[in-house]
């Protein structure tokens, strides 16, 4: 599945970003609200009144996630007012900082496309220019302690709000990392076992297997290589449907999971099995595997199903290939099936 640089930025961001941003927005300019109707500022407080209108419907676009209108509506109104409340009480109250805050907030809005937010910056670089240039004194006077504590509002609300865009977009990186790592973690698993056992697949199973020997083989400790192949197992294919040959499968694949060493599934009806043990004594061992799977009865369609197995063993002590295990187990597994089948052959 292709995913283009934006739509992985909007999934990253738009929940959180839309939900706080607009929770923020909202009791900002209840705050402020509040603040001019005491001081008797209609125009501010009206202003601001419909602001907080404006967010409340805003909760909308984020529920139905119109991020596109969110944002957009979003800009306008933090550009709107920093512009109306800067002309009206003065460069000095810091309301202009709400402007560079978009700045750098428009690069967090996801479902922008990269020139949109150029071109956002741009207008909200510009307006503040124009407003550097042409505002210093306001229209109106505010108490010098509201004046102080207002401008020490804008500007720390600003850090604050640029700071908290960054532990956003930190956590999404952190959780989108782990998303990746579980993932990977999956693959890896889907990679190396049989989708229909859960044994370690051929290709995994081989690497493994190769490795174990070398350690057993550097360390003087005898290990074998056990071949494993299902009697008859066509016949369950045939009288009960691919079905119930799967279920053999499964159950046989089961039985061998549960040794102390390594099971594979080696190919359809067959097995591959590495032990290692300081005592070299494998052939009780299989032998006890032969016969739990002979004693384990499948039961399938209200019928009780018989399953054996045939094993070649092979034994050794100090380094050999995979392959020339394999080969060796082969032939004493192909004796078995000669004389009989249901049996563990071995040197
Ligand atoms: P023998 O006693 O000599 O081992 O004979 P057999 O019937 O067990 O062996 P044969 O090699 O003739 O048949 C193996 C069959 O296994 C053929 C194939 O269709 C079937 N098979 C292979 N993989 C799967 C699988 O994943 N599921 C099922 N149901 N059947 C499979
Ligand atoms: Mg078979
Ligand atoms: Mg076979």
């Amino acid at each position: 599945m292709g995913t283009t640089y934006e739509t992985r930025r909007g999934t990253l961001y738009n929940e959180r970003i839309t939900f706080y941003g607009n929770v923020i927005a909202w009791l900002v300019h209840f705050l402020f609200c509040i603040l001019f109707y005491r001081l008797d500022m209609t125009l501010l407080f009206l202003s601001n009144g419909l602001s907080v209108i404006y967010y409340t419907i805003s909760f909308y676009f984020v529920h139905r996630r119109w991020y596109g209108i969110f944002f957009t509506g979003l800009f306008i109104e933090v550009v709107y007012n920093a512009v109306i409340s800067t002309v009206i009480l003065g460069w000095e109250i810091n309301m202009h900082y709400f402007i560079l805050m978009m700045a750098y907030g428009v690069f967090f809005m996801p479902s922008v496309s990269r020139g949109q937010r150029i071109l956002t910056t741009a207008i909200a670089m510009l307006i503040y220019s124009l407003l550097f240039i042409y505002v210093s004194d306001g229209i109106e006077t505010l108490p010098i302690q509201v004046e102080q504590a207002l401008g020490l509002f804008c500007i720390l609300s600003t850090v604050v709000m640029i700071a908290g865009l960054s532990f956003i977009f930190e956590s999404a990186v952190v959780e989108v990392t782990d998303e990746l790592e579980r993932s990977n973690e999956r693959l890896q698993i889907l990679a190396s076992t049989d989708g229909l056992t859960g044994l370690l697949n051929r290709k995994v199973g081989h690497e493994h297997v190769s490795k174990a020997i070398d350690k057993a083989a550097h360390e003087g400790v005898p290990y074998a290589i056990v071949l494993g192949d299902i009697d008859r197992f066509k016949s369950f294919n045939e009288t009960y449907g691919h079905d119930c040959g799967d279920r053999v499968l499964q159950q046989v694949a089961s039985i061998l999971s549960d040794i102390d060493g390594m099971a594979v599934r080696w190919g359809g009806e067959e097995f591959l099995v590495y032990l290692s043990s300081p005592s070299g004594d494998f052939l009780p061992i299989v032998e006890q595997l032969r016969q739990q799977i002979e004693s384990t009865p499948l039961h399938y369609a209200g019928e009780r199903l018989h399953v054996t197995m045939t094993f070649g063993l092979a034994v050794r002590v100090g380094h050999d290939t995979v392959e020339e295990i394999v080969k060796e187990a082969d032939n004493f597994l192909r004796e078995g099936k000669r004389s009989g089948k249901n049996q563990v052959r071995t040197t």
